[in-house]
């Protein structure tokens, strides 16, 4: 088992923000768990592309569905054989199903919860008593500013992303004293799978409202979600950082 390394598990790291999250902790000497949910990730290129950003850390991929607190705890305890700690915990597997509230059905709210906050419950709760122990961790969680200003068509997204904020605000309570802190980042429109279903129409009209006139890049989220991660904001818990462009001050 190696335990010198600082070791980091991001949830829904194949794509998007959790991989460039995954790529920045490697880079920085991380250890890194990477979980995914689906077939369609190319683990050996996954793979080999994290363990590019530095060739001393090791890797392990987790297929794993945050939906399930079994499959959650049995995920934890593989990291946990192959790592013996978890330092930091990124919570970032999520999803859309977008409709106007009188066109969504149960299935799209449920899902929706399902994953994006009861997933964060499921893998936290399972990831906790290791940094109990250790007495000491650092745990980020995504919300997005549609969880703090509402966003029409998104209700059950919105819900679950400010579920999030009041998750996030009450682990930190609970877990100053054991030296564990717990942080969420709100970011606004950043481009990856997620929002590039959105029509050009729609992103333009979402850049003008924008202060800084263009979408963020998942580089940029993960940059502060490192920084939340690591001792350099040993300061700070129970925040939620927007990353936005300016969206909302
Ligand atoms: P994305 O590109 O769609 O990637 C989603 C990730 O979540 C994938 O790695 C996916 O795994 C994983 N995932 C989905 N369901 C899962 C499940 N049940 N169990 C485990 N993993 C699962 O999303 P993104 O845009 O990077 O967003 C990442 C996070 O940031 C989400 O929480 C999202 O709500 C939040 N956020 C995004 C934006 C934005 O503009 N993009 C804005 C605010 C907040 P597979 O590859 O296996 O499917």
């Amino acid at each position: 088992m190696e335990e010198d390394k600082k070791v980091a598990l991001i949830t829904g790291g194949s794509r998007g923000i959790g991989k460039q999250v995954a790529l920045r902790f490697a880079k920085q000497g991380f250890n890194v768990v990477v979980n995914y949910v689906s077939d369609k990730t190319d683990i050996e290129s996954l793979e080999k592309e994290i363990k590019a950003q530095n060739s001393d850390i090791d890797v392990l991929l987790i297929k794993s569905d945050v939906t399930s607190y079994e499959a959650s705890e049995e995920m934890i305890k593989q990291a946990i054989e192959k790592f013996g700690k978890i330092d930091v915990l990124v919570n970032n597997a999520g999803i859309t199903k977008d409709a106007l509230l009188i066109r969504m059905k149960e299935e799209e709210f449920d899902k929706v919860i399902q994953v994006n906050l009861k997933g964060v419950f499921n893998v936290t709760k399972a990831v906790v008593p290791y940094m109990m122990k250790k007495k000491e961790g650092s745990i980020v969680n995504l919300s997005s500013v549609v969880g703090v200003v509402g966003n029409a068509g998104q209700c059950n997204y919105s819900a679950s992303k400010a579920g999030i904020i009041g998750f996030t605000k009450s682990l930190a309570k609970e877990l100053a004293s054991r030296n564990i802190r717990v942080n969420a980042v709100a970011p606004g429109f950043i481009k990856t799978d997620m929002t590039d279903v959105l029509s050009d129409a729609v992103k333009e009209g979402i850049n003008a409202q924008i202060p800084l006139k263009r979408m963020g890049s998942a580089e940029e989220v993960a940059n502060v979600i490192y920084f939340l991660g690591s001792k350099e904001s040993s300061y700070i818990t129970g925040q939620v950082i927007n990353i936005d462009g300016g969206m909302v001050m």
